[in-house]
């Protein structure tokens, strides 16, 4: 049958992304817990049916890591999706209320999202484009499942100013405005997993005061005119960002990321990701060599050396996650 709106009932706001909201809802003809996503989006009526014509992929897609579809409709002006609900929420929300995550837990939360993300790209040729914390979700049966991936070239296209959200995990190359493959999802992963294992946003402010972003402000305003292409011709050499540190600095007057105290701007932190060496999990002694390689394997700058899902599936850590005892579900009980 159809899903209607009517038919479902308010009960819970689940939170606030960029593009809208998530809500908590019963299906009441058949008494299905469901989270709706409510996507408020500028398009034209014809946008909106290729959006949700796009969306009918979800329905194809079936795999215990990845979030199962239950429908979308167009609610104006907003699209509705419909998914499965996870009860634990997401893992920014996890490590959020109860502090890093236990290295074994983020082990297998990267066995889990590349499960997802090799069965998204083999079976439907679909790349995830948005791994993040708050895109892997948890529930209290142990179970990680991976949500909000780009089936929906239009969508994407639709979302008032995604690129805020969604640029603080994106890699070198994609900020750099090369093509968009799998592999930049494993750098967006390798970030996610050392944000996990340290209760924190892995980049330090130690580039906040390293940039004069005076020069290239104006590549940004006045309404996202492709952002990342200018980001590209933005990103300075080394040479070219030494003379602009001569140069009067200034702080920025730019979006500031919250949490931990960080003041970097997201034009700082672009430039911080492109320029400076990746983030490491660290320190040394607190995590083991499998681990440590695994994330530098994932963090690797240059995209032809960095490995596709598929065979990070076979890395050591992987494998030890796979034969692991921890139970996830006695894990989950525990908040
Ligand atoms: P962004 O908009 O930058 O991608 P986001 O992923 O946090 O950020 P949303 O996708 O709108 O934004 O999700 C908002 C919150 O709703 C998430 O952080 C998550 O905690 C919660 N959420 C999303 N989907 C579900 C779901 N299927 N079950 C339970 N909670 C969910
Ligand atoms: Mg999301």
């Amino acid at each position: 049958a159809e899903l209607k709106n009517e038919d479902l009932k308010d009960m819970q706001e689940l939170g606030q992304g960029n593009g809208g909201s998530v809500k908590k809802v019963e299906h009441v003809p058949s008494g299905t817990i469901m989270a709706k996503k409510i996507v408020l989006i500028d398009a034209k009526p014809s946008v909106r049916k290729q959006i949700l014509r796009e969306l009918q992929i979800m329905h194809d897609c079936s795999s215990p890591y990845i979030i199962s579809f239950y429908g979308a409709f167009i609610a104006d002006p907003n699209i509705c999706i419909c998914m499965e609900f996870m009860d634990k929420g997401s893992l920014d929300g996890i490590y959020k209320k109860i502090g890093a995550i236990d290295i074994e837990v983020v082990a297998m939360v990267a066995w889990g999202v590349l499960e997802g993300l090799t069965y998204l790209y083999d079976v439907h040729r679909i790349i995830h484009r948005d791994i993040k914390p708050s895109n892997i979700l948890f529930n209290s049966k142990g179970q990680i499942k991976v949500c909000d991936f780009g089936v929906s070239g239009e969508l994407v296209n639709s979302i008032a100013d995604t690129f805020v959200g969604t640029s603080t995990y994106m890699s070198p190359e994609r900020i750099q405005g090369a093509q968009y493959t799998v592999k930049s999802d494993v750098w967006s992963l390798g970030i996610s997993l050392i944000e996990l294992a340290l209760g924190r946003f892995p980049f330090s402010d130690s580039a906040s005061d390293d940039s004069d972003l005076s020069d290239f402000e104006s590549t940004l305003s006045p309404s996202r005119p492709g952002p990342l292409r200018n980001l590209a011709s933005a990103t300075k050499s080394k040479s070219e960002r030494e003379k602009l540190e001569k140069k009067k600095k200034r702080k920025s007057k730019g979006v500031s990321l919250q949490g931990g105290g960080m003041t970097m701007s997201i034009l700082e932190l672009l430039q911080h990701i492109v320029n400076e060496p990746a983030p490491r999990l660290t320190p040394e002694e607190k995590f083991s060599k499998e681990a440590q390689d695994f994330v530098d394997g994932c963090l690797l700058k240059n995209p032809d050396l960095r490995a596709t899902p598929k065979d990070l599936l076979k890395h050591p850590w992987i494998e030890q996650a796979r034969t692991s005892a921890f139970d996830l579900e006695a894990w989950a009980s525990t908040f």
